[in-house]
């Protein structure tokens, strides 16, 4: 989970690129940092926390330069600290090169073993540094061709951007698990994870960056290239479902379009004798207007959520732990009181949440709370980039509806279909990854798994 933008050819490229990071700031909260290109000079500003705290005042004139590249990260691979804060920088003898990566590399501790019996020195755990190892070894004088090589010899999911002096290059895995979006601002290019960022810097959309597409920028313009061999299309059907911005077109489909289908294909496939529609606020808002809709009945933001609370939120002892859920989240009882509420969420992942939830509803006097998910179980992790805990941890690997209904507390229980799922999106299962949910995996995760995620394991929050 991680968001990166870009910009080519714009006299403010560090504030515009600081700019889009706030509009994605929703895919990761951890780190969040830029690097502008000046000359033949690359400088960088990177730390730990929110885009605000990281690049709040006047970034472009401590990162001067026409080209610049940002992330936001949350750690799907490696740990938390400073040192894997992206865009990552370093020199090589083609000079300064700058990195920032939306994905995770499924063979990156196979690579990175190789690399180091070869000799050489990692400075990160992140699994996007063996990128930059991989082109520092390249014979290739040209620094894209080196990138295609390294990439040629890395599988899984990437969406990345490389700034060199005078160059910006983009790329997207044959697969495209990852968005990633072109558009134009003042006769500048901009690349970003999501077209929410656009909007922002008042871009224009041009186009998404095909999967297996690399483009480079440079003063002549965008010249691109399709290096890999094709494969099939795996775009992440959770991008739709749970992580990208209802305001973001993704994958060519607007997201709250998507997911008020999805709420309308959930109350058609489980409809329920009730009085109102409530969602979880925010993930489920979209879902429960499409729900409301379909079934006919009033939708009521019966949860107001604090937005203002953090992941951070520090929870020492156990008697401030049990209001943990009521930082975030405080049920309307007016609303809610002798009624009966359909809870509309997205997902269920650790079953912990929800079943708090239900139990707010039911204090604030709701008479029955049915629970309605907006996609299947999630039964499997994902090695893709999106931040799933271990399958031990996830509720579905191990029990059935009936049992997670009786955790959660709820007076009946219902997901979504993955053909459900697959028609809301209007695509076909061969189109999207939906490996969370079936285990169908598209880029199979090599022997030593259980090596790989040792090595880049990561501290869990
Ligand atoms: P729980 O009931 O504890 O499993 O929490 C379910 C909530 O977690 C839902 O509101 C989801 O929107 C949200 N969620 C789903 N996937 C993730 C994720 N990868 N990281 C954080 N929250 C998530």
């Amino acid at each position: 989970m991680c968001g990166i933008v870009g910009l080519f050819g714009h006299a403010d490229a560090s504030t515009l690129a600081t700019l889009g990071l706030h509009a994605l700031q929703h895919r990761g909260q951890e780190s969040a940092g830029v690097v502008a290109a000046d000359g033949n000079r690359l400088q960088r500003a990177v730390a730990m926390g929110l885009v605000a705290d990281v690049l709040g005042g006047d970034a472009s004139s401590r990162l001067p330069g026409r080209a610049a590249i940002g992330h936001v990260r949350y750690s799907t691979s490696g740990d938390s600290g400073p040192a894997n804060a992206q865009p990552l920088l370093l020199d090589h003898h083609r000079g300064p090169i700058a990195l920032a990566h939306n994905g995770n590399l499924v063979d990156a501790a196979a690579a990175r073993r190789q690399l180091e019996n070869d000799g050489s020195i990692f400075q990160t755990t992140s699994d996007s540094e063996v990128v930059l190892h991989l082109m520092a070894r390249s014979k290739s004088p040209d620094v894209v061709d080196a990138l295609i090589e390294a990439l040629r010899e890395v599988s899984g999911a990437y969406s990345l951007l490389v700034l060199v002096p005078g160059r910006m290059i983009a790329a997207r895995d044959p697969h495209g698990f990852r968005p990633l979006s072109i558009g134009r601002k003042d006769g500048a290019w901009v690349v970003a994870s999501e077209t929410c960022a656009f909007d922002l810097i008042g871009a224009t959309f041009v186009r998404d960056l095909e999967r297996g597409e690399v483009a480079v920028f440079d003063v002549g313009g965008m010249h691109t290239f399709k290096p890999f061999a094709v494969q099939r299309r795996s775009a992440c059907a959770f991008e739709h479902v749970y992580f990208a911005r209802p305001d973001s077109r993704v994958f060519g489909e607007p997201v709250q379009a998507v997911r008020k289908r999805l709420g309308a294909a959930l109350a058609r496939e489980a409809p329920a004798d009730a009085d109102m529609v409530v969602p979880v606020p925010d993930s489920g808002v979209y879902a429960a207007m499409g729900y409301a809709a379909e079934a006919g009945l009033p939708f009521e933001m019966g949860l107001v959520r604090n937005h203002y609370v953090g992941r951070t939120f520090i929870q020492p002892t156990q008697h401030v732990r049990n209001f943990g859920v009521r930082v975030k989240l405080n049920p309307v009882s007016e609303l809610m009181v002798g009624q009966r509420v359909v809870l509309v969420d997205d997902s269920i992942v650790r079953g912990t949440t929800s079943r708090k939830i239900v139990q707010l509803c039911r204090e604030a006097g709701a008479r029955e709370v049915h629970m309605r998910i907006s996609s299947p179980p999630t039964k499997s992790p994902c090695f893709y980039g999106i931040d799933t805990p271990d399958r031990r941890e996830l509720i579905a690997a191990e029990h059935d509806a009936m049992a997670i209904r009786r955790h959660v507390g709820a007076d009946s229980l219902s997901y979504l279909s993955l053909d459900g799922l697959l028609g809301a999106l209007g695509a076909e299962a061969d189109e999207r990854c939906t490996a969370c949910w079936t285990e169908d995996y598209p880029v199979p995760l090599p022997r030593d798994e259980a090596a790989q995620l040792r090595l880049f394991a990561k501290s869990r929050r």
